[in-house]
């Protein structure tokens, strides 16, 4: 675009002036007339050729053209602002506030009353916004000078960062309440056998001594589940690699359960032949008894367990271990692998639950690439269904 000349207005005042002076004097008013021409037309003449501004503005457009295509693929969302509009939002910032935003003014386009804060803010800065694209998001929005006119504002989500560090807080605290229990029972019925001394009759003494060995078992059990835990975690992204027979192991724990609990309290059904895993054998071990300790726990004692392993075609094996009992309310059945997680805290507790065996088998499950599925029927029973991947061929021949 080419600005337009500016009128010498004042010069064709004077220039106008001076030819109607002369006119008057009794020159001929032709001559004063062209005269006046000759005026204006020198004046318009020196006049400063008008500034082309087209290149400043194609300057302008090439370098928004360039940052725009810089910042587009990067994986953290993006605004660059002119002033207090948004020129450009890469690909990621669209996605997370909608491609509107691009040419609104900031205010609009950032809306919360935090973002504001950062906007008026001279040199800069961050903020963190708890809600600031719905639910319990949490961002931090940080605004950087790019030159006299431009600003970029760096967007970082920073939710499931809270979320992580939300579940550890809560599962510290979930722990430190699960010992504090029993621990508090222990000193309160030692100090009860200790103030008392030869005042606590005998079978007063045989059954405090009874429930402190119960309360401490309980911590034992708690504390072996935590490490449990804490192990199977640390070890999740360490893909197993020992070939198991899950059904020879399974004959195994169910026979060594069998001998405490009696064998009439198991049905089992397992393949001919082998039934191979690439597994954990320690951790497999483990989920067997998890699931098969709740089975009798919380099934009708009066009814067996079934432990079936069956293996496909394409060799994935399955195994199953279902009670019958009153089993489980479909609202309960998504929460039960999580830590502390139970339907009947009284009775988990009575049954001697740490709230924890779940939350292994998840995480166990979860390291070996399998599947958990729970089914529950009101007044039926439940099945656990793990189904393990067919391990490659090569390894189970030693080949790898
Ligand atoms: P707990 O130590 O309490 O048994 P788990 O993590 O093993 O902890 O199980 C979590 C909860 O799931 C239990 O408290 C119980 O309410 C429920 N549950 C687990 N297995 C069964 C089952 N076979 N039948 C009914 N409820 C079950």
């Amino acid at each position: 675009m080419i600005a337009e000349r500016a009128i010498p207005w004042v010069g064709i005042a004077l220039a106008l002036a001076s030819s109607l002076g002369l006119a008057i004097a009794g020159v001929d008013l032709w001559l004063a007339l062209i005269l006046a021409m000759f005026w204006i037309g020198s004046l318009w003449l020196a006049l400063p050729e008008p500034e082309v501004e087209a290149p400043r503005i194609n300057a302008e457009q090439a370098s928004r053209d360039a940052m725009r295509e810089t910042i587009e693929s990067l994986g953290q969302p993006m605004l660059v602002l002119e002033g207090a509009r948004v020129t450009i939002a890469n690909a990621a910032a669209r996605a997370a506030l909608g491609a509107h935003v691009v040419d609104q003014d900031a205010r609009i386009a950032l809306r919360h009353p935090d973002a504001m804060r950062l906007l008026e803010m001279d040199d800069g800065g961050s903020v963190t916004i708890t809600g600031f694209t719905g639910g319990r998001s949490l961002w931090q929005l940080t605004r950087r000078k790019i030159d006299t006119r431009r600003w970029l504002i760096e967007l970082t989500d920073r939710t499931s960062e809270a979320d992580v560090s939300r579940a550890h807080t809560d599962f510290v605290a979930n722990s430190s309440h699960e010992l504090r229990t029993p621990l508090a029972a222990i000193i309160g019925y030692v100090e009860t056998l200790a103030e008392g001394g030869p005042s606590v009759d005998e079978a007063a003494r045989t059954r405090f001594y009874e429930v402190v060995l119960r309360e401490a078992r309980r911590m034992q059990s708690l504390v072996e589940d935590l490490m449990s835990l804490s192990h199977v975690e640390a070890e999740k992204h360490d893909r197993p690699s020992e070939p198991v027979d899950i059904a020879k192991l399974a004959a195994r724990v169910v026979g060594e359960i069998g001998s405490i609990q009696g064998r009439d309290r198991f049905a089992t059904e397992f393949p001919e032949g082998e039934s191979m895993v690439l597994a954990d054998a320690g951790q497999l071990e483990q989920l067997l008894r998890n699931l098969i300790d709740n089975a009798l726990k919380y099934g009708d004692p009066d009814e067996p367990v079934s432990v079936q392993v069956t293996r496909s075609a394409s060799s994935s094996v399955t195994l199953a271990i279902t009670d019958r009992g009153p089993g489980i309310e479909p609202q309960h059945i998504p929460h039960l692998t999580r830590r502390f997680y139970r339907t009947d805290p009284g009775r988990s507790r009575a049954a001697g639950g740490t709230g924890l065996g779940l939350a292994i088998v998840k995480h166990i499950v979860e390291r070996h690439r399998a599947q958990l599925d729970i089914v529950s029927k009101l007044g039926e029973g439940t099945t656990f269904t793990v189904s393990f991947p067919p391990p490659p061929q090569v390894s189970l021949n030693g080949l790898s």
